[in-house]
């Protein structure tokens, strides 16, 4: 029986933390301006901030930040929109380079730094090969996945290869919000909505929902799928997605196969859910009760949101010192294959 003495020894491994190379942080000011979007035009406020470029890129500055604030590990990804908003070559090319580099950060400091693969979709075949690069060659720990490419999401056939190659890799895949696509971004623009405070939730859940009901996890049934911001709002959607499935399914979806399963079920087996941005016990402990313990991971969303807040919530959070300790790195080391 874990007490809260074997907590406190406990490490903490954050799981959604971003990164970046200054390759990719110069590619993206170089081609970003000349790409017709209404998203990569809101990214790049971020993704080209000064201050913000250096807690991406230089490590010093991470661990310097990671020290003060108690966290341990940090599950490096690329930040968003990645890769995913360039053409196929480009996108392929960075990827690869985006890798070797995170695969040097993780060699220099193993006991700090695990990473998740950047892939490019445009390029399906070339995503399956880098995720078996990546998994078998590089030992990185599973793929960053930044939501939609150019407005196409996971379910769409296209894209199998590349599921292919994360089920037979036992590569968990990390679907990170992006701004809505082209086709959804105008209602969302009015308020400013495009990003963390709606946009990316309504984006990244409707890109997981996509997949639930695209049968994704009937082809799939081995691949996980990671969604951070507490599910990105599905965990609260569970009963109505089973309710509403059931009595109008197929009128939803005219001449879709039906699901093997209910909606729910797939979630409950075929994601994990990480408490980023999202550092509300009340939601926590919803989390606990309708997917439970051992599918919620610790994440901060680094250098969004604070790092300290992020670690007091988790460390100050009134749930059993067993779930705690899953939370915190048990989870992440079994799902990611991080060395305890
Ligand atoms: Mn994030």
């Amino acid at each position: 029986m874990a007490n809260e003495n074997a907590v406190q020894g406990t490490r903490l491994i954050a799981t959604e933390e971003a990164f970046a190379t200054p390759e990719y942080l110069e590619a993206f000011s170089n081609i970003a301006p000349s790409i017709p979007s209404a998203g990569v035009r809101y990214a790049a406020q971020f993704v080209t901030d000064q201050e913000m470029g250096k807690r991406f890129s230089d490590p010093n500055v991470r661990l310097a930040d990671m020290g003060a604030s108690g966290v341990d590990m940090h599950l490096l990804s690329l930040v968003s929109p990645g890769v995913q908003i360039f053409d196929a070559d480009l996108g392929t090319s960075l990827a690869a380079k985006t890798n070797d580099r995170l695969a040097e950060l993780v060699r220099l400091h193993p006991d700090r730094f695990a990473g998740l693969a950047a892939v490019a979709p445009q390029n399906p075949t070339g995503a399956a090969r880098e995720v078996e690069r990546a998994i078998r060659t590089l030992g990185l720990n599973g793929i960053i996945i930044n939501s939609h490419t150019h407005g196409e999401f996971l379910d769409d056939p296209k894209f199998t290869p590349l599921l292919e190659a994360a089920q037979y890799h036992k590569a968990p895949i990390y679907l990170h919000p992006s701004f809505p696509p082209d086709s959804m971004i105008k209602p969302f623009e009015d308020y400013g909505l495009h990003g963390a405070i709606w946009g990316f939730a309504a984006e990244a859940g409707l890109h997981a929902v996509r997949m639930v009901l695209g049968g994704v996890f009937d082809r799939f049934p081995d691949l996980q799928v990671v969604l951070g911001h507490m599910g990105e709002g599905l965990p609260y959607f569970l009963f109505r997605l089973d309710n509403v499935y059931g009595f109008l399914g197929r009128q939803h979806a005219p001449g879709r196969a039906r699901l093997d399963r209910k909606p729910s079920e797939y979630i409950r087996s075929n994601m994990h859910i990480t408490t980023s941005g999202m550092f509300w016990e009340d939601l926590l402990e919803f989390g606990l009760k309708t997917l439970g313990a051992e599918r919620i991971l610790f994440a901060i969303d680094y250098p969004f949101e604070s790092s300290k807040i992020a670690r007091d919530f988790i460390t100050n959070a009134s749930i059993p010192p067993e779930e705690k300790m899953m939370i915190m790195s048990q989870n992440a080391e079994r799902l990611f294959s991080i060395r305890a």
